[in-house]
This record gives C-alpha cells, structure tokens and sequence, in this order.
C-alpha cells in the first residue's frame, strides 16, 4: 500500500466522495449526522425501535421560502431543485418516515441553498455534507427522523435547536413550529445559519442565538421540543430542566457508538427514555469558539 500522500483528512480543498471543496471534507463528512444502518436492533433501520423505557432519568446521566429559488454559482440547480425535492421525499416515505407535516417541511426547504456552490449538486442526496469548521449538515433522513419524532401527534409551540450549524434544521422546523430557537456554538456557522435563514420566507419564528448549547436557552424556556443535533456522552441536565411538562428531546448520545435517545418528560422530576436508531454525529462540545 502506498503511503497518502496527504494524510490529513481535514485538509482544506482535499477531495472528498462529494468533489473538491474549499470547505474540505470535515472530519468525517460523509458520515457524520447519518444514520448507521444495519446495527438496529430490529434489523429494519428506519423503523424507530424503543429498546428501553425508564422512569427517572436518563442512564449514565444526570440523577434522576418556497423552494425553486436558484442562485449564481449553482448552475441550473434552481430549475432542477423542484423534482430533487420530489425525489428526496418520496425516498424519505421508503425509508419510513410517514408524518406528512414533517415530509410537507422537508418539501418546502431547498436544501442546496444551505451548503457550499461545488456541493449543491449533492444537497438532494441522503447524506451529510462538509459546512465548514469540521461540521456538517445533517443528513436528510437524520432531520426528518428527528422532527418527526418530537413532533408525533402533537402542535409544537417552541422548540429549542442545539447545534444550528448552517440552519438548515431550524428552516425544516420552522414549518412545524411556530418559534424555533437554535443555538450555535462556533461564530463562523451562527453568521452562515443567520445569512442562510434570512434568505427564506418560513411560516414560523427563528431566532439563532451565539452561544454553548448545552446550557440551553433558560430565559425562553420551557420548550416543547429540544433537539440536539451533536453527541455527548450523556444529555445535559439542563437540557431536561428546560422541557415542558409532557415535552420531548431528541439527541445522539455516546461515543464511538451512538444511538439516538428520545427522552419524553412525564412530570416534574419523572422522564421517559427511549433508544432509537444508531446514528454518528459530530460531537457536543462545551463553550464557544471564533
Ligand atoms: N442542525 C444542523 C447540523 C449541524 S452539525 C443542520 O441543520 O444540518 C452540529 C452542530 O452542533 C455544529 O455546527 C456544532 O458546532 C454544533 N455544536 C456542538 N456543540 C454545541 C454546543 N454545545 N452548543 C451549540 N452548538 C453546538
């Protein structure tokens, strides 16, 4: 074998399976805020599959614009955006994914305007993609997952987002909420979700906060929904202050394996935890960085 000739995959403008990028390839963008198939428990990945429920607190943790706008530099992405759309959300549905207001915001968002030009042409796939500073936006599939499972057979008021990245989520749930709150902790990506946020007409409220999400957004809270789109080793207790009575966090919790967890809070000191499908996503990271 030969040795690499670069052996940093960070590199800025190294090749990556999605081209040339000048945002380079992140530390594992191609997979990073994906979903990991074939480990699910039940053998049928898309399936969200409760392996565990507990009353108390979560394990190893705390005590108990309308689509179609094309722009320079995108090349005829524009015209063609319409039916990538189409495809993406009727590869959503075959993957399970079946909540219509969930696949109606997935319709509404056009993706591509949220990563770089030399990526647009990827945006439709169902897959992560670099943004920048080592982080990605996630995966199609991992968006409409999570959505849909905090939003499941209830009107979502206010949610908090931790971890806007480019804000591509935050546009999907603005669809479904009517005030989304996301949080950003690096201050090139709060400036990237702001720019791209601005460029859409959504029905909701979207307020993008520079800040360490982990402490949450206690002066809006409580939240009907949080969101949490980077792993930690376990889910911030604050986080689970911050829920509503009868409110739901989704996040990506472990190390080299990870899980999505659903935590349902059932009274004033009683949470509900469920593990869902296995994911990677890039890790939850304390305090604030420029
Ligand atoms: N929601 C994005 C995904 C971005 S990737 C999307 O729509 O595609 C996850 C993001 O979480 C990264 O931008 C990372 O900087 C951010 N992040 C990690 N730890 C954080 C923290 N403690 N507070 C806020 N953001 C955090």
């Amino acid at each position: 074998m030969r040795k690499p000739l670069n052996p940093s995959p960070f590199a800025s403008g190294t090749l990556n399976r999605f081209g040339r990028s000048s945002l380079g390839s992140g530390p594992s963008a191609a997979n990073s805020n994906t979903r990991i198939l074939g480990t699910g428990p039940s053998g049928r990945p898309a399936a969200g599959h409760p392996v565990q429920a507990a009353a108390g607190m979560p394990s190893g943790g705390a005590a108990s614009a309308p689509p179609g706008g094309g722009r320079a530099g995108a090349g005829n992405l524009g015209l063609n955006s319409e039916r990538s759309l189409e495809r993406m959300v009727a590869r959503l549905r075959e993957q399970g994914i079946d909540n219509e207001a969930v696949l109606a915001a997935m319709r509404a968002v056009p993706r591509h305007l949220f990563v770089d030009d030399g990526l647009a042409s990827h945006a439709y796939e169902d897959a992560a993609l670099p943004i920048g500073h080592e982080q990605t936006i996630s995966q199609p599939w991992v968006v409409a997952r999570m959505i849909s499972v905090v939003a499941e057979g209830r009107e979502l008021n206010k949610v908090l987002e931790v971890g806007a990245g480019c804000g591509y989520q935050a546009a999907v749930l603005a669809h479904i909420a009517k005030e989304v709150h996301a949080i950003e902790r690096i201050h090139g990506l709060y400036e990237m979700a702001r720019r791209n946020l601005r460029k859409l007409r959504v029905p909701g409220r979207v307020r993008v906060v520079f800040g360490d999400g982990m402490a949450g957004l206690p002066g809006s809270a409580p939240f009907d929904a949080i969101i949490i789109a980077a792993a930690g080793l376990k889910i911030p207790r604050t986080l689970l202050e911050q829920l509503a009575p009868g409110g739901r966090l989704i996040a990506p919790e472990g190390g080299a394996n990870q899980r999505l967890v659903l935590i349902e809070r059932t009274g004033a000191a009683n949470w509900q935890r469920h593990e869902l499908d296995a994911v990677r996503f890039v890790p939850l990271k304390p305090g604030t960085q420029y």
